[in-house]
């Protein structure tokens, strides 16, 4: 399978910037990635700081649904499965879409090999706040309304095997509840 993403950077020495698709891009190593996580974690608390990177993540997904949408006149519905497609390009995981119902406003996807849980040490609670927060600003931005997002499994909480996501309508209490989730 090829890396659309490692073919199609640009690198511009002058500027010293990597770009893809007239977007800057940066490197970083998932460690130092965590070390903000945890330091901010440390200095606001788990709830602060998970709502922190989910709400970064959610104004990524938001902006990419918008760029796929007007820059490569994407349908907004085949922008989740493109998104899932970067994930794994980018080294996020490997994304699957378990069920996407624009109709009922719901999704569902698994992350084999998150590198937010690989890279974190043993959890009580989930840790993947940005993937979780990029896709419910995506779909958010697809439906046209704000839908958000649940990690009902995750691999820094029960180990080995994908980090499981879920997204609906309402609040975060509700979603479960919308999604019927066993
Ligand atoms: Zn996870």
């Amino acid at each position: 399978m090829t890396n659309e993403i490692l073919e199609s950077m640009e690198f511009v020495p002058d500027g010293g910037a990597l770009m893809y698709r007239g977007l800057r891009y940066m490197l970083i190593r998932p460690e130092t990635f965590m070390w903000i996580q945890k330091s901010v974690i440390s200095k606001v608390g788990e709830e602060t700081a998970s709502q922190i990177f989910y709400d970064v993540g959610q104004k990524a997904g938001n902006m990419l649904v918008t760029y796929f949408c007007h820059e490569m006149e994407m349908d907004p519905v085949d922008t989740i499965r493109y998104l899932a497609r970067l994930g794994a390009q980018l080294g996020w995981g490997r994304v699957e879409i378990e069920s996407l119902d624009p109709l009922h406003g719901t999704l569902e996807i698994e992350v084999s090999h998150s590198v937010f849980a690989e890279e974190h040490s043993f959890s009580g609670e989930p840790v993947c706040h940005m993937i979780r927060g990029v896709f419910a600003g995506a779909w958010s931005r697809v439906l046209d309304y704000t839908v958000n997002g649940i990690e009902m499994r995750c691999r820094a909480v029960e180990g080995p095997g994908p980090c499981r996501f879920v997204f609906a309508k309402g609040s975060l209490d509700s979603t479960e509840a919308n999604l019927n989730v066993k």
